[in-house]
């Protein structure tokens, strides 16, 4: 008898235990849920643009924030209002730029070529601080871009996807192409800026093609030809040609090159 009221008390408290952590886990849900929610409340302007090139948490975890591949002096402007709380030269991110915004946030560009802002400048969100470059520890030209919320610190343990933030709507997602820039002036470097004024979607803000980000296209890195790129894509050197506008086969470092379609 002893022996049923011990097992049937050793039931019981097992029920509890697996009762209170399913009412655990599900209140953990609940709390993430709002969490996410919260953070979609805030939404960012893009802070170039051109094409992703790499996405948060990559290389092991340790990849803190999405890489934006894009010409070199590509406008790159704050993400929202707020105080440039850094500005400055770094070993790893080259020329770099933080911002404070208003809601606590904190976003990072580096690898920048150009910063035209300085430490405790006020910013308003789509207003230009520098452009795309390729400083500090960085291959190619491209942004790196971070958000924090709350924060930058070391660990960057506040990082958040900046995918889970950035806007969907057209006028933020281009306002840094909308910005006077100096490609239509650029004639040291005009196939380059022929190729980039012709891919879909980097017209000015408001026009219709829309789908740079994510388009199939490639940045030309030292040692390319359309021959390597052609076999890496399962395309022609004749159709890269065609669809990039070149007139002959020579490609520049940096360049945007379509390759599908
Ligand atoms: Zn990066």
């Amino acid at each position: 008898m002893v022996d049923i009221i011990k097992r049937f008390c050793i039931a019981v408290a097992l029920g509890l235990c697996i009762g209170i952590l399913f009412l655990g886990t599900q209140t953990a849900k609940a709390e993430e849920k709002r969490d996410l929610l919260e953070v979609e409340d805030q939404t960012f302007i893009w802070p170039t643009v051109g094409e992703i090139s790499d996405t948060f948490g990559t290389r092991e975890g340790k990849h803190f924030g999405i890489d934006i591949a894009a010409l070199e002096g590509t406008p790159v402007v704050s993400a929202a209002n707020g105080v440039v709380s850094k500005s400055y030269v770094s070993d790893t991110y080259g020329e770099v730029v933080f911002i404070e915004h208003d809601n606590g946030f904190e976003t990072v560009y580096a690898h920048l070529h150009d910063r035209f802002v300085s430490e405790g400048q006020a910013i308003e969100g789509g207003s230009q601080l520098g452009t795309v470059g390729n400083t500090g520890r960085s291959q190619g030209n491209h942004l790196h871009f971070e958000v924090h919320d709350g924060s930058w610190n070391i660990d960057k343990s506040e990082a958040i996807d900046p995918l889970f933030v950035l806007s969907e709507k057209d006028s933020d997602r281009y306002a840094a192409w909308s910005l006077d820039s100096a490609y239509e002036n650029d004639t040291e470097d005009s196939e380059a800026v022929y190729v980039m004024s012709n891919l879909p979607g980097m017209g000015k803000a408001g026009d219709q093609e829309r789908n740079v980000v994510g388009q199939p296209v490639k940045m030309v890195e030292s040692g390319d030809t359309l021959w390597s790129i052609s076999q890496l894509y399962d395309t022609s050197i004749e159709e890269l040609m065609e669809w990039n506008g070149l007139s002959d086969e020579s490609i520049i470092v940096g360049d945007l090159l379509i390759v599908d379609q």
